[in-house]
């Protein structure tokens, strides 16, 4: 017999207290005002992330649940469909993926696949009438951001990037900080984010060809986001150096990088990214005190302090809190609190990190006139 899936369980509990089918099983499309009371979400990629992370964070969802899955590895088929109780006609494969446009079951697609095939299948996502989620870095360069955006707008589909930490409550009160300007102005900030990686020389994340690039691709947007929701502040300028220790370990990707960053308001602010030194930090000096989190981008949990005291805040799974509130965007259009085109902003300071170690440390000028946002 098969068992039966939280999800089903409450959709069956939740049809015999009131009588009537779910409105999740009713088939929403965009363009129409029919709606769901839940999304269903299928994940595209079935590694480690989605395995340890987004798949169980959906079985606690509230506004979504897992209803499908896209994977090219025929076993996992099988080992998911008996684990999530996912039905047979909401499995795909990467070739057959976009038969998916007719499956009323799959409103949103989440793409967790190596960098270099998150614009493919985003686009292919937004093609068939979904909608998108893609995981961070946003892609591999600003073109294909571009063409991510561009397809989803097309398509009448919403974009969020997996950057889950904006639904996150001590990167909220952050926020709330900046906001208020609960220590005056900010003078300087620095985030670190990192790890040691030392036993996969194979793995694609150092196959610039599948990351796109190393520590700044993978790791170095976390503390690009953390200086940038850290000050309310896009910045106007980046002057970048590269170092390598271990060069027979990275022969193809970066392994530590550390920028620094100028901003309008005159403020100064530096980061660190490796993948030669585990680092998880954001700390902010300002006129009347400081605060930081330490760590500031693990998955749980985080923790957080100022010159008033610690921070504490009940810890939820992130990925949970995420993918409920992009389910919120489209279900109640709540804002969206991270948008493409802050996935797109961050390749744009990665494209200029990478383009001032090409040119020696030439510092490079951003201008972004457009509103970036700062995630809500
Ligand atoms: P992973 O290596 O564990 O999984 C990658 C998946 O892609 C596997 O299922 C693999 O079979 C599949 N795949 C398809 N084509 C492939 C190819 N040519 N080479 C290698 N794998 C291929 O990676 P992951 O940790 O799950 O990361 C996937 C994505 O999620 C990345 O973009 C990563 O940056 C992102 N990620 C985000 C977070 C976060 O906190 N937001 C955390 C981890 C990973």
């Amino acid at each position: 017999m098969k068992k039966i899936s939280r999800r089903n369980f409450n959709n069956t509990l939740a049809k015999s207290i009131t009588g009537v089918t779910l409105a999740a099983n009713v088939p929403f499309a965009c363009a129409t005002t029919t709606k769901k009371k839940k999304l269903g979400i299928a994940l595209v990629g079935l590694g480690r992330y989605s395995t340890y992370q987004l798949a169980p964070a959906l079985q606690n969802a509230e506004h979504c649940y897992l209803a499908g899955i896209v994977t090219g590895t025929p076993e996992k088929e099988e080992i998911w469909a008996s684990k999530y109780n996912i039905a047979k006609e909401n499995i795909y494969n990467y070739e057959n993926f976009d038969k998916i446009k007719n499956n009323d079951n799959i409103d949103v697609i989440y793409v967790v696949l190596p960098n270099s095939m998150h614009a493919d299948f985003s686009i292919r996502a937004a093609k068939a009438g979904k909608h998108a989620i893609c995981e961070k870095p946003m892609a591999i360069n600003v073109e294909e951001c571009d063409a991510i955006i561009a397809a989803c707008n097309k398509n009448k589909v919403k974009l969020g990037i997996g950057y889950r930490l904006h639904s996150e409550p001590y990167t909220q009160e952050i926020k709330r900080f900046v906001k208020e300007k609960t220590f005056g102005n900010i003078r300087y900030i620095t985030a670190d984010a990192g790890y040691y990686s030392n036993t996969e020389p194979k793995q694609w994340r150092l196959d610039k060809k599948l990351s796109g690039g190393g520590a700044l691709m993978n790791m170095g947007v976390y503390a690009i986001q953390s200086i940038i929701y850290g000050t309310g502040e896009n910045p106007i300028s980046v002057t970048a150096q590269e170092f390598s220790t271990r060069p027979e370990y990275f022969k193809d990707t970066d392994e530590t990088i550390t920028a620094q960053f100028e901003f309008k308001s005159g403020l100064v602010g530096t980061i660190m990214t490796s993948h030669n030194v585990s680092a998880n930090r954001l700390h902010a000096k300002c006129d009347n005190g400081w605060y930081e989190l330490d760590p500031a981008s693990t998955y749980i949990p985080l923790a957080g302090r100022t010159s008033n005291g610690e921070l504490n805040f009940k810890q939820e799974s992130q990925q949970k809190l995420q993918m409920d509130d992009f389910a919120k965007h489209i279900l109640f259009d709540t804002p969206n609190l991270v948008p493409g085109e802050m996935g797109k902003r961050d390749m744009i300071i990665v494209e200029a990190i990478y383009k001032s170690i090409a040119e020696g440390g030439k510092k490079q000028s951003l201008d972004f006139t457009a509103n970036y946002g700062f995630g809500g």
